[in-house]
């Protein structure tokens, strides 16, 4: 259940979110128009343990669209559905090096380079089953909620938003079916794509969503088994090297945690076998990831001694 009562955990979290309101820089990201109605100022931290204790702090329960923390979720479904073989047909797990809206398909195999950018994120939004499209976006909605452990919706103005003015990711989807990565309409390709970046979650979902992968793909609130656990390390190896995109390196050298940003503002860190944590706060960096949020992890990170490669 809800923690709150357990005081050291939530005191600590609160700490932190005191700690960092104040930290300026960044802004708001308006390339999507609709995101840009954020408040800049919104700031909340969870953190949910493997045995199913959740903690809030600050705005953990004001609801905001995914965006491409959703990468993950959707490549271990792909996985889970196909395979490691089939799925690297489609994309490799190389970091790019590049922003996350790279346009670059690897030159031997003009494939997308990793499933944390927006390229790989398209080939493997594709891979989602349904005969029609109504089915495809009703099996995503069921995996996401799933993962949450409650029903989640699509925030309808920001995929409208998105639909309408999303020509970069639409020429790189165009540029995949010139390659062969995708065979559909890519037109019904970014429309599944783009509802997926538009899911309502609030910080609380995604601690429980990153504690799923925690908790080797079982989500601790509800013990549904989502994805193999052979496939939640595939996931977690690729968001600790590509899930911060050109941060990557920086963020596993200081924070050494899986995780997976997005332009909203929000990030979902893993600490493998013990908890997920995620923080929203919109003002995002030139990497496009949460400028307190960066904060926050580095801070739990050093402070309890959680690096992955921290010897003990
Ligand atoms: N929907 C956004 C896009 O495709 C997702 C990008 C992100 O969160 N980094 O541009």
């Amino acid at each position: 259940g809800d923690g709150a009562a357990i005081a050291p955990i939530h005191d600590y979290l609160s700490e932190l979110l005191a700690r960092f309101a104040d930290v300026e820089g960044g802004s708001v990201a308006d390339y999507i128009p609709e995101l840009s109605k954020a408040d800049p100022r919104a700031f909340g931290i969870a953190l949910s343990t493997v045995d199913g204790e959740t903690y809030s702090v600050g705005d953990a329960f004001q609801t905001f669209t995914i965006q491409s923390v959703s990468k993950p979720f959707m490549y271990g479904y792909a996985l889970q559905r196909f395979g490691r073989e089939a799925v690297l047909r489609h994309v490799g797990v190389e970091p790019t090096g590049e922003a996350f809206n790279s346009i670059v398909l690897d030159e031997s195999e003009n494939r997308p380079f990793n499933p944390m950018v927006n390229a790989g994120a398209i080939a493997v939004a594709e891979l989602m089953g349904g005969d029609t499209q109504d089915e495809r976006i009703a099996n995503m909605g069921e995996l996401f909620s799933r993962f949450a452990g409650r029903p989640l919706d699509i925030n309808e103005a920001v995929f409208q938003s998105e639909k309408a003015t999303g020509h970069r990711n639409r020429a790189i989807a165009y540029m995949m079916l010139n390659t062969g990565m995708i065979e559909r309409d890519p037109e019904d390709v970014l429309d599944l794509y783009f509802r997926q970046c538009s899911i309502n979650v609030t910080c609380r979902d995604l601690s429980i969503m990153a504690a799923t992968l925690a908790n080797d793909g079982t989500n601790p609130l509800t013990g549904d088994q989502i994805i193999a656990p052979e496939y939640v390390r595939d996931v977690l190896t690729v968001m600790n090297s590509c899930g911060m995109y050109n941060y990557a390196g920086q963020w596993s050298y200081e924070v050494g945690m899986p995780a997976k940003s997005g332009v909203s503002g929000g990030i979902l860190a893993v600490i493998p076998g013990q908890v997920g944590v995620s923080v929203y706060a919109p003002a995002i960096d030139g990497h496009g990831n949460s400028v307190r949020g960066v904060k926050v992890c580095q801070a739990i990170s050093s402070e309890f001694e959680l690096h992955a490669f921290h010897n003990r």
